[in-house]
């Protein structure tokens, strides 16, 4: 974004320096023509001003040139023709040393056809001044013998741009006209200061040009409708095409080339009436390299010193920018992220009252809200977590009891209550697994089967009471007899029946044998001191492997503990099958 941003301001700031540049450099430009019109104005007025002046001056000279060329012309005339005239006899260095005497530029002698003859003007001579135009040769035809003499206006020559003045003569009854021609300027230098001459042909216009630095120079044109002739003679030609029809009054405006621009306004002439001049033509012009020259240094110069500015006016901008908006808009950020990941301490700096630090303020708030319910969440979560935990245990606790419960209610429902010892149920699976057992190892398995003998007098004589006493201690007499792998169990009433995994009729034997001594040996006493004996009759029996029940075995156990008790009680008997199968 930031880059962004730099971007356009720095395209702005081109934009905008070209664009204050542009608007300079035309409002510039603008100021130098309404600078340029003025000058020009200011020059042209001074120029017909000066105009005026000198009509006004080379009027008076005028008159005294007509008397002048007056005078002269008549006595050129009366030496030149005074006796019969030859054109041969007049070099032009003999008219030369008469023109010098008399004070004349050029002396001319023109026959019947209009011929120069004679002349020390040498361009002229031979020329046909008829070809002139036809009204010039009119005027000469009729000129000729009439005894007149005739001065014209001041003229200016169209091939050298000179003033000039010519007197005609043309004595009474001759075939030739006389004429004389002044040089006005030359006059002027004769007659009159160098100031008054430098004024009328030099630095008169010449200084104009230099009135104004636009100005190139002036250019002075006599007018009449065939020709514009230059008035001065280092003034360059122009032809009538290319001179503009110039309005009596005002400044017409024209460009040149690309780098000249001309004005020109006219110049009336009142009293000197210049021969053929309708008008005065002025011209200035105005070289417009060096102005443009300056407006491109102005313009480069401008874009310089405005992109400048507008560079150091950008580098201030970015900078408070970037301390006033980007850095604070970072730093909220940044919160902004702290608070993404579970950060919500921050607290941003909201000191400004603007945009910022509104937005600043409600992130503080919405981290303070934020935080605090994250802190009730945590809190829940804690008491939650107990509770769950207080449960876990209760449930742990519950569970434990219930195993203790099933425990119990197993081995109430597996055991004798009495005496604590296998029940009738309990036996019969344990006397499954011992038959799958043995059958899968090919084990021998024996049972016992004991009776107390004469119980029923027992309780009788002692009490039902006290029988159950006995038959406690006669199963804790029994049990530390056997093997942890033996399983005595409470056949029903005063009986008990014993299984013997892994042990043959012999080995079974013997063990009634030793039980049916213990109990014989036992005195079984109570509280009341009533000290009593008691005995048992013991049958033995072994599993034969092709039986597929234990029935078979308890039933011949049971036979033989009946013949023990027939024998006389007190004693073993081994079933009779196994004796004579193990025989
Ligand atoms: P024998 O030598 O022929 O076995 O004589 P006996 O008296 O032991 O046999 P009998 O079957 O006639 O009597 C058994 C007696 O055992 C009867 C009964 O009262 C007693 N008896 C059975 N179960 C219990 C018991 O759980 N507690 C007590 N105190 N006596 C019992
Ligand atoms: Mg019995
Ligand atoms: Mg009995």
């Amino acid at each position: 974004m930031k880059r962004l941003l730099s971007l356009l301001i720095i395209l702005s700031v081109l934009g905008v320096g070209l664009l204050l540049s542009l608007t300079l450099f035309i409002i510039a430009k603008n100021e130098f023509q309404a600078y340029i019109d003025q000058q020009v104005d200011h020059t042209h007025q001074q120029v017909r001003e000066r105009f005026q002046v000198f009509d006004e001056l080379i009027a008076n000279d005028e008159r005294e040139l007509h008397k002048q060329a007056r005078r002269a012309l008549k006595r050129v005339t009366d030496i030149i023709l005074h006796d019969n005239f030859k054109p041969e006899d007049w070099s032009p260095e003999r008219l030369q040393q008469l023109s010098d005497q008399y004070n004349v530029d050029a002396i001319y002698v023109i026959d019947r056809s209009t011929k120069v003859v004679a002349t020390n003007f040498l361009p002229d001579l031979g020329f046909n001044l008829g070809t002139i135009s036809k009204p010039f040769n009119d005027y000469l035809s009729k000129l000729y013998g009439t005894g007149r003499l005739e001065v014209d206006r001041i003229n200016v020559s169209s091939k050298t741009g000179i003033l000039q003045i010519y007197a005609y003569y043309a004595p009474l009854g001759s075939d030739y006209i006389v004429e004389v021609s002044y040089d006005v300027k030359k006059y002027l230098i004769r007659s009159h200061s160098s100031r008054y001459v430098d004024f009328m042909f030099g630095d008169f216009f010449t200084e104009l040009s230099k009135s104004s630095p636009l100005l190139d120079k002036v250019d002075i044109y006599l007018v009449n409708n065939y020709a514009a002739f230059p008035f001065l003679q280092d003034t360059p030609n122009i032809t009538a095409q290319e001179l503009p029809v110039i309005p009596e009054k005002g400044v017409l405006k024209r460009q040149g080339d690309d780098n000249t621009l001309y004005h020109f306004s006219r110049a009336d002439l009142n009293r000197s009436n210049l021969h053929s001049a309708d008008y005065l033509a002025i011209r200035s012009t105005i070289n417009l390299t060096p102005m443009k020259l300056l407006l491109h240094k102005f313009l480069g110069i401008s874009l310089i010193v405005i992109v400048i500015t507008l560079t150091l006016g950008f580098i201030l901008i970015t900078y408070l920018f970037d301390k006033w908006i980007l850095r604070r808009i970072f730093r909220i950020i940044a919160a902004l992220e702290r608070s993404a990941e579970g950060d919500y301490r921050d607290q941003l700096s909201s000191e400004k009252r603007d945009e910022l630090g509104l937005i600043s303020d409600h992130i503080n708030s919405m981290n303070k809200r934020i935080a605090r319910r994250d802190e009730e969440l945590r809190e829940a979560r804690d008491y939650l977590e107990l509770r769950v935990e207080e449960r876990t245990s209760d449930l742990q606790l519950e569970i434990e009891a219930r195993i203790e419960a099933e425990k119990k209610l197993k081995n109430l429902a597996s055991t004798d209550p009495l005496t604590g010892v296998m029940n009738r149920r309990a036996f019969d699976e344990q006397a499954h697994r011992e038959l799958a057992n043995a059958k899968r190892h090919g084990r021998e398995l024996t049972l016992i089967l004991l009776d107390l003998d004469h119980f029923k007098s027992i309780n009788d004589k002692f009490g039902h009471q006290f029988g159950d006493q006995v038959l406690i201690k006669i199963a804790e007499l029994i049990q530390p007899c056997l093997r942890a792998t033996d399983s005595l169990c409470r056949h029903g009433g005063e009986e008990f029946i014993i299984i013997l995994p892994e042990t043959d009729i012999h080995n079974a034997k013997l063990i009634a044998e030793r039980l049916r001594l213990e109990i014989e040996n036992a005195v079984i006493s109570n509280q009341s001191d009533v000290n009593a004996s008691v005995t048992a009759s013991l049958g033995v029996a072994q599993w034969a492997d092709d039986e597929k029940d234990i029935l078979p075995s308890i039933h011949r156990a049971d036979e033989a503990m009946y013949q023990a008790k027939q024998e006389g009680r007190n004693r073993v008997v081994v079933s009779a099958h196994q004796l004579s199968s193990s025989l």
